[in-house]
């Protein structure tokens, strides 16, 4: 109840352009392996495997929109997926920017309804009993835009699903 709240003021915030950015530099390797670690504990059933290509230097962003970003994702990919499911979390960086990219083996979101994944309140049909309330990529959405940044989903029903985000490493340049 408190996190539906949280989630529904943190949405009412953003639609009135008073979501706070407040980038800072941050080492991104160190920040998704302690992100993984504090998760980790909480999911015993589910293993998530990072990868990291590189280091990511000189990166800027608002830490508390990152953590909703990477944690909504992680979270989503474990519940959705089946005990005993790995989660792939992988990082790169190229000059330019990082590309974070969370994968499943979980039960996938039909084709027809990926474009409305992003709508608040908006679930597919294909959750069956699994509980949320469709906030949370409502959420990452808002986060990305304010770091100017992009997310594609790639997904198919009983295979699996890919998110994969895109932030410039430092948007003044
Ligand atoms: P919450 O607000 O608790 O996060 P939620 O998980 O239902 O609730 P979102 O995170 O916004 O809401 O996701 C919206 C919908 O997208 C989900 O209800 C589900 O249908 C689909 N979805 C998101 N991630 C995945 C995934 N990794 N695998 C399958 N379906 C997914
Ligand atoms: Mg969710």
């Amino acid at each position: 109840m408190t996190q539906l709240l949280n989630d529904v003021l943190l949405i009412d915030q953003s639609e009135a352009g008073r979501l706070e950015f407040n980038p800072q530099e941050i080492d991104l390797n160190q920040f998704c392996r302690d992100l993984i670690d504090e998760m980790q504990i909480s999911v015993p059933n589910h293993k998530i495997a990072w990868n990291s290509e590189n280091n990511c230097l000189n990166a800027w962003m608002d830490e508390k929109l990152l953590r909703q970003i990477l944690s909504n994702l992680l979270s989503n990919a474990i519940k959705y997926s089946p005990l005993g499911g790995i989660v792939y979390f992988e990082l790169i960086c190229t000059s330019q920017s990082a590309i974070f990219r969370v994968q499943d083996a979980g039960i996938g979101i039909p084709l027809w309804e990926q474009a409305h994944l992003f709508d608040s309140f908006y679930r597919a049909t294909n959750v069956g009993t699994i509980s949320g309330t469709g906030l949370g990529l409502a959420i990452i959405l808002k986060s990305i835009d304010l770091h100017s940044g992009l997310i594609a989903v790639e997904s198919e029903i009983g295979v699996g699903t890919t998110f994969t985000v895109t932030l410039p490493l430092n948007q003044i340049g």
